[in-house]
């Protein structure tokens, strides 16, 4: 294990930043979300999650894809290649660790996404410990252990100090990399930041709520249960769970012509839309019952079913952000799943 003091963390980003991009939470107009770290940025560890997840660094909200251009009869495609350069990501927490799993299983199954392939590849991520999880994080029910998070290297602050520990090679590598600023510790200081971490887990309200009654196979005994009717009433279907989760995957594509250039981008999509996935025919469901029931049996059966994990993570993103207050432990909650809060 490595130990850097936090006070010298800019140290580290400015090594690490010298010849590649490194990504971290940033706070930009009040809010934090994963940027481009330049020198003298100040990270800020008392911030549990990022609005927008690390699935915006690896899957980007916007990202262009080719462009082509019309000249009389000529016409020339310019694909825009996937990320060849290596870059970092610092700050990711246990839950957003877990829900890039979730993503990697969509977008590296065959067909393999190219574009999020080449991002994954070329970037090493650095989790950190929950100090402070929050009374809307359940992570721990979907047996995430927010004090180990996993990921190339993790870390966690344990007083004046951020202690390191690399779990692949390019972890090992990119720790070797700043070897200069890092000093050799044992695991004792990790051990007692980490006891007191799940001290406050054991405290949350929603740590340990019942999943037993989702998951695989349960799409016959879930799907016509009377409780949609109820629990969809509220959802205006603005779609701001979708964004903020770091495990939804859908997105739409276009073309945007200027003059004689067209270029054909991808953005983040919602199922929660009333237009999404129009069709000539129209939609395939046309009312919100049947979207908003789509979104959670899909995170807690369908995916289940399909990739042999939940895709929902317990960030409590959609708990904190939904305008109307309804998300996925109402769900959860309304059909089986009991807890202490
Ligand atoms: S559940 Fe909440 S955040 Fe999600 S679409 Fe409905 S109103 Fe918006
Ligand atoms: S459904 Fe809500 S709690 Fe679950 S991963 Fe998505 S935003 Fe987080």
């Amino acid at each position: 294990m490595k130990k850097l003091a936090v006070k010298d963390l800019n140290k580290f980003f400015d090594a690490i930043s010298a010849d590649q991009l490194l990504y971290m939470p940033l706070e930009k107009g009040g809010s934090v979300n994963y940027g481009i770290y330049s020198r003298g940025d100040k990270y800020d560890p008392t911030v549990l999650h990022t609005v927008k997840s690390v699935k915006d660094v690896f899957f980007p909200q916007c990202e262009s894809m080719a462009s082509f251009v019309t000249a009389g009869k000529k016409f020339e495609v310019a694909p825009i290649a996937p990320v060849d350069q290596s870059f970092t990501v610092f700050g990711v927490r246990a839950c957003d660790v877990r829900g890039m799993e979730a993503l990697d299983k969509v977008f590296l199954s065959d067909p393999v996404d190219s574009y999020y392939a080449a991002r994954r590849a070329h970037g090493t991520v650095i989790s950190v410990a929950c100090s402070a999880p929050e009374e809307t994080c359940f992570c721990t029910a979907f047996g995430i252990d927010p004090t180990n998070p996993g990921a190339d290297i993790q870390a966690v602050i344990a007083g004046e100090d951020i202690l390191f520990s690399a779990n692949t090679e390019k972890g090992i590598a990119l720790l070797d990399k700043v070897a200069d600023l890092l000093s050799d510790t044992d695991d004792s200081a990790a051990d007692d930041a980490k006891a007191s971490i799940k001290e406050i887990l054991n405290k949350l309200p929603l740590a340990d709520i019942d999943l037993s009654a989702w998951g695989e196979g349960k799409t016959e005994e879930l799907f016509d249960r009377p409780e949609w009717d109820e629990l969809c009433k509220s959802c205006l279907g603005c779609g701001t769970c979708t964004y903020v989760c770091p495990t939804c995957q859908c997105y739409d594509i276009r073309d945007y012509k200027v003059g004689d250039k067209t270029t054909r981008y991808r953005c983040w999509d919602s199922c929660m839309y009333s237009d999404f996935t129009m069709a000539a025919h129209g939609t395939n469901r046309p009312d919100k019952k049947q979207r908003f029931r789509q979104r959670f049996m899909h995170k807690l059966v369908y995916f289940p079913d399909r990739y042999g994990m939940f895709s929902c993570v317990g960030c409590g993103r959609c708990v904190a952000k939904c305008p109307v207050s309804m998300n996925i432990v109402k769900v959860i909650k309304a059909m089986g799943g009991k807890n202490n809060g």
